[in-house]
């Protein structure tokens, strides 16, 4: 029996093939137990800022994020009635200031590179984490379809219902009264304007509006966020109406509108947030991404955010014995809670501010937003663009 531990992963969505990639990058190996029978194209639209697209450009994903990728050249906001409020530059000022575009992307295209770049050797497909249970320093995983396994560490980035998660936690999910429409639109069915490379934001009373092109410029995604009177499945893969949208956008100017109007198929589920976790680890089992802190989708870090744990967590374990990892995971604890509590809280802080009712608030925040134009707001952002994580882990 060898020294190393075995590393139990639970799900493989974009945190957990991250740190099966980057695991396996440092020479360390793992099993990738997904619940999923087959991995099919899933998801519309995720935004990757210089903090995640970094670590997984050196992890080799450069080139898939520059061909599949749109590297993004503004962040722009509008007013619902289609005036411009502000536009942080992006673009080769990204690239320069920290180390990376900020690229928008198909959900699917990312997924499907790290697969790629992890192999098929560690996955396990159709394996459902039913139970998890301690037995002196190993875990036992039971999963739906009969089979068990053995392992000295088990990460649960089994996302938003997290089995794992609640081996460390009993809480309740909370409704935000929000709703999200998220869709793709072939770029083709809109104005000329859609191809350019934007992140563009409406903003209106108790709802807005965010699309940006992925998939190399040839699709549109959307998610457009609006009340929800009952809360209802919070899965991403829930069916919506597309008249639902039409209606909850009425009278919004521009693309928003050419938008809601192309649209055949959509998406819709209920926004829950959850409370800060106050404890990431028991000796032999951690969480990482959706599992460890789901976010409200407003500053669009849920996946960078799990890049980053998946990074950091990788780091810590290289050349690890089994002896070793009570005590990294209290390092990882250390080291990403704080900094994941801080973006959970932003998120949420931002709810109310994107939401404003026409008037003096919002005219204030909308002078505010003004001020941060151009490079101001890029520079503003350092904190989140310019973490590097797994810095500190012994390497
Ligand atoms: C199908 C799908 C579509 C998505 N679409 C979008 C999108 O369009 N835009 C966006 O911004 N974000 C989307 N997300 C969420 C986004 O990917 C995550 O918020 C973010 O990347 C954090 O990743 P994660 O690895 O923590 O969780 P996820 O990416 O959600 O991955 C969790 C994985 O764990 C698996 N899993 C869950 N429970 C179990 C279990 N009991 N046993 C075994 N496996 C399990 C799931 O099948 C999934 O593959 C989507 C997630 C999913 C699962």
């Amino acid at each position: 029996m060898t020294d190393r531990p075995r590393i139990a992963v639970i799900g493989s969505g974009i945190g957990g093939l991250t740190l099966a990639a980057a695991l396996s990058a440092s020479g360390t190996r793992c099993a990738v137990f997904e619940q999923a029978g087959s991995l099919t194209e899933t998801g519309a639209g995720v935004q990757l800022a210089p903090n995640a697209a970094r670590p997984l450009g050196r992890l080799g994903l450069q080139p898939v994020l520059r061909e599949r990728g749109v590297a993004v050249e503004e962040i722009r906001v509008y007013g619902w009635t289609g005036e411009m409020i502000t536009g942080t530059t992006h673009g080769a000022a990204c690239e320069k200031l920290y180390g990376a575009p900020y690229y928008a992307m198909h959900r699917a295209d990312l997924q499907g590179a790290l697969l790629r770049l992890v192999g098929p050797g560690p996955l396990r497909l159709g394996h459902r984490l039913k139970a998890v249970s301690r037995d002196g320093d190993e875990v036992t995983l039971a999963f739906e379809n009969g089979a068990t396994h053995r392992a000295d560490l088990v990460v649960g980035a089994d996302g938003i219902h997290s089995v794992v998660r609640e081996t460390l936690v009993r809480d309740a999910p909370v409704f935000s009264g929000l709703g999200v429409f998220r869709g793709l639109v072939p770029v083709d069915r809109l104005p000329s304007a859609a191809r350019e490379p934007l992140i563009r934001l409406w903003l209106g009373p108790r709802r807005h509006f965010v699309c940006y092109p992925v998939s190399g410029g040839r699709l549109m995604s959307f998610a457009a966020i609006a009340p929800l009177a009952h809360a209802g499945a919070e899965s991403w893969s829930a069916a919506g109406d597309p008249a639902e949208l039409v209606a909850a956008f009425e009278g919004w100017r521009g693309l928003v509108s050419d938008i809601t109007r192309a649209v055949d198929g959509v998406r819709r589920w209920a926004l829950y947030d959850r409370p800060e976790l106050r404890t990431w680890f028991s000796d032999r089992l951690t969480v990482l991404g959706d599992a460890a802190h789901p976010m409200l989708p407003f500053m669009a870090q849920g996946a960078n955010q799990a890049v980053e744990d998946a990074v950091e967590l990788a780091a810590l374990l290289a050349g690890a014995r089994r002896d070793d990892i009570p005590g990294l995971l209290a390092r990882y604890e250390e080291a990403r809670a704080p900094r994941t509590a801080a973006v959970q809280k932003g998120s949420r802080g931002h709810t109310e501010a994107m939401h404003l009712p026409d008037g003096p608030r919002q005219r204030e925040r909308d002078h505010a937003m003004s001020r941060a134009a151009g490079l101001t707001g890029l520079r503003e952002r350092a904190w989140l663009y310019g973490h590097e994580a797994g810095a500190t882990a012994p390497r």
